[in-house]
Parts: C-alpha cells; structure tokens; sequence
C-alpha cells in the first residue's frame, strides 16, 4: 500500500502530525496505522486531560513553547468545535517555607516564558479555593483548563477521516523492510515519509530504522483515586511544588471537564510498557529488558532513583496516597476516595549513556524516516503548535 506520508501511532501527536500535513502539503496521500482497534487507547487517553499552562519549563526548552502556545491552540479547537472544557485554573500550593522558594521560581520560569501566573498569599488563595491548604503564599495559573482527551483525540480522528486521511485500526507495525517501507499487520506499506508517533513503542521502532541508539522509553505507570461523593469539595487543580529536576510534576488533585476529583496520577516504575494491571500485555523479552535499567539506575542511584521508586511504590496503598494528598486541602471525606480510576503509563526516555531522564521533547530522522521520541508531559497540551513544528522542520 503506497501512500506520500505513513504515520504509525493513533494517539495525539499522531493525529495532530496528520492534521497539519494535511494544513502543509494539501493533496498528498496520508496514511495512519494504529494497533489497536481504536485511536488515543494508551497515554493520549489515559491521562489528567489537563491544559498546562507552561511555567514549569526552562525557557530554552521546546516544551515551554510548545506548552504555552499549545494551551492556548487547544483552547481555541475546542472553543471552535464545541468540545467540552473546564476553565478550571491550578492552584501550586506550599507545605512549608522551603516551598516558597520553588513557588518562586515557577512564578519566573512563567514570567520569562510569556505565561500568566501570580503569586497570591493564603487568604486570596482561599478565596479562589475554599478547601485549599497551603502555606502563606501559593501560586495561580489562570489559563490552566481540563478537557476530554478522548472526546478531542475522536474529534480529530473524524475530522481526518472525513478529509481523505486513510486511518487503518488493528495494523501493528512489525517490522522495516526498507528505508521507506514495513510490514505492519499482513500488509506491506510504502511511503514517501514514515513518521513513528508509537508512543511507548516509538524508541524500539526508532532503532530498526537506526535511530535512538542513546535511548530507550522506561514506563513510569500513574493510577488515580476516584473522589466518590455527590457533592463537588474542590473546584480548582491543586498541585504540589514538583521536584524541578525530574520531569514529574508530583502530586496533584486532578479535577475532571465534569468535575470529578481524582488523587494523582503517581510516577510508579512498570515492569513493562504496557503494565496497566495484573498481567495486562504482559511480554516476558520486554519485562527483562526494562527491568535490567531499573535494577542498574537502582544500584547507581541514579537521579535519587532509589528513594523516588520506593516513595512512589507507596502509592499504591490508598491510605498513603490519600494523606500524602491531604497536605494540600482540608475538609474532604478520606472514606470517598475509594475507587481507583483507568491508570495510564508514561513514555519516559531514558538516555542509557547518561543514565539521566530526558525532560524535553526529543526529535530524531532523516530524508526518509522520523522518530517522535520523548512525547512525555506536557505533549497533549503541546501537540497542535508541536506537531506543526515536527512538519515544517521535518517533513518539508
Ligand atoms: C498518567 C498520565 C497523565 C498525563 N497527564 C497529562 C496532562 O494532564 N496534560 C498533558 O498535556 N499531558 C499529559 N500526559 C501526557 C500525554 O498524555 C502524552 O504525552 C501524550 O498522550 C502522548 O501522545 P502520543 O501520541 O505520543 O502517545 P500515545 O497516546 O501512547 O499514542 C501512541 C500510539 O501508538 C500506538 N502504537 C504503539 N506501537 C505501535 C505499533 N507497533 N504499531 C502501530 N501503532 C502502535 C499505540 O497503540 C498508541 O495508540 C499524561 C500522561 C500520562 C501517562
């Protein structure tokens, strides 16, 4: 099957690159195959569905751009095709005195990057968010927003197939035959740019064609616990000051497009990619091979490996999860937190020379091949603005 650009992936990043060929080279043929029987069944619809606002990034990085251009690019989609949004707002609040020196920091990194944040102090805080705990001061961002990523990931995915996109479910790739050719299901396809969105499979499919030979993805898996009760404690996101030299933002109260309040998501190591549950996709190979880093950046340490998997290991119990949590507001029912919700992992890269977490967005191809490799958080939020960068830099 030939077509002009083959795009292996259906999550975000995927549909947006499909997207904006079209935008860029109208008329060409653009193909997508996806493994599963649907778009947007692993990260891109998996997760907090929330729309950073971009002040955690330093101002050199591709994910400051993209984050902060990318809010605003999502909000207008979803404006202009009537998808549901929440204008929630993030409160970052403060444990202890320590912490407002990293709320300070945010509230630079924001200035610098071109977004709107504001340090407020405890009463105004309150004000905004009756049930908030934090201490003397916290930091608002106002353009921060939740919306549905699997209502958006279909959206695009109608859009596309309406507008001539050929989207083939259920066609894993298997394997490269050439520069511009691979098997994927029982089907040959050939093209004139192969573009690899595949997610947590984008590093293993990178290096058949040669590229990512620094690197492979480490799953990092987060579960959420699900507020039961009818009534609605918190409105706006809480989220706690991140650990900056990780690519995490820590613990946080993600408030739904509906509403609903959940715990986390967590940072737990996975033992495979795929590791949502029990032995969901379980691959003996791949459990092997990512169990070998984790026990090597267990042994060295690290980035503080050691303590950051043990500390995250604990939350899988509910109660510590939940009093972890509770730092950050007051007045909630600890009892009604008591469902775990549908997890999701992340595709974190690991540079194996370094030993080190990359934190940006990481691009890497040639005439024939591209490999999205490092679409961690924020790609969701970023994916409008970065996918037209990935094709007018890379598929001219
Ligand atoms: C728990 C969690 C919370 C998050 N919260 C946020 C948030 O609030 N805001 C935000 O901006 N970002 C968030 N993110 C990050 C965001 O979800 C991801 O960065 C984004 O969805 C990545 O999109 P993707 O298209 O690269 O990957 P994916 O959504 O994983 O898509 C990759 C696709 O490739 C397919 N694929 C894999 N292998 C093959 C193959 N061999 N053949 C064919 N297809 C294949 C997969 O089935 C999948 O559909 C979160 C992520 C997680 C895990």
């Amino acid at each position: 099957m030939n077509s002009d650009f083959l795009i292996i992936g259906g999550g975000i990043i995927g549909l947006a690159i499909a997207r904006s060929l079209q935008v860029r080279h109208p008329g060409a043929s653009i193909t997508l195959i996806e493994k599963e029987s649907d778009v947007a069944r692993h990260a891109s619809g998996r997760n907090s569905g929330v729309l950073h606002a971009g002040f955690y990034y330093s101002a050199d990085s591709l994910k400051a751009k993209f984050c902060r251009d990318g809010n605003q690019a999502m909000h207008e989609y979803c404006k202009e095709h009537g998808l549901k949004l929440n204008p929630c707002q993030k409160l970052v609040v403060a444990k202890n005195a320590q912490d407002i020196d990293g709320l300070l920091e945010l509230k630079r990194r924001g200035d610098v990057n071109g977004v709107p944040v504001e340090m407020i102090d405890e009463k105004q805080a309150i004000a905004i968010e009756p049930n908030v705990r934090t201490y003397q001061q916290a930091l608002l961002s106002p353009t921060t927003a939740t919306v549905d990523p699997l209502e958006i990931c279909q959206h695009l995915r109608g859009q596309l197939v309406a507008s001539g996109v050929r989207m083939l479910m259920n066609h894993p790739y298997r394997a490269r035959i050439a520069n511009n050719k691979i098997l994927a299901g029982d089907t040959i396809f050939e093209a004139g740019r192969i573009i690899n969105c595949a997610g947590l499979y984008a590093s293993n499919i990178a290096q058949d064609f040669g590229f990512a030979q620094d690197f492979t993805i480490l799953p990092f898996k987060g579960i959420y616990l699900k507020y039961t009760g009818s009534d609605k404690p918190l409105r706006t996101l809480l989220y706690s000051v991140p650990d900056m030299r990780k690519p995490f933002l820590g613990t946080q109260f993600a408030i739904g497009v509906d509403g609903s309040i959940r715990i986390g998501p967590s940072t737990i190591p996975a033992f495979w990619r795929e590791n949502y549950s029990g032995l969901s996709n379980f691959k003996v190979h791949e459990m092997l091979e990512i169990l070998r880093w984790q026990i090597t950046l267990f042994a060295r340490n690290s980035f503080s490996f050691r303590t950051f998997a043990l500390e995250e290991m604990r939350k899988y119990s509910k109660r510590y999860l939940v009093a972890h949590a509770f730092e950050m507001a007051k007045n909630l029912d600890a009892s009604k937190f008591n469902e775990w919700s549908r997890p999701g992992i992340r595709a974190q890269l690991l540079n194996t020379k370094t030993l080190s977490l990359v934190q940006d967005f990481v691009v890497e191809g040639d005439d024939k091949t591209v490999h999205v490799l490092n679409a961690v958080s924020p790609a969701f939020t970023s994916s409008l603005p970065f996918a037209d960068w990935v094709t007018q830099q890379w598929l001219r």
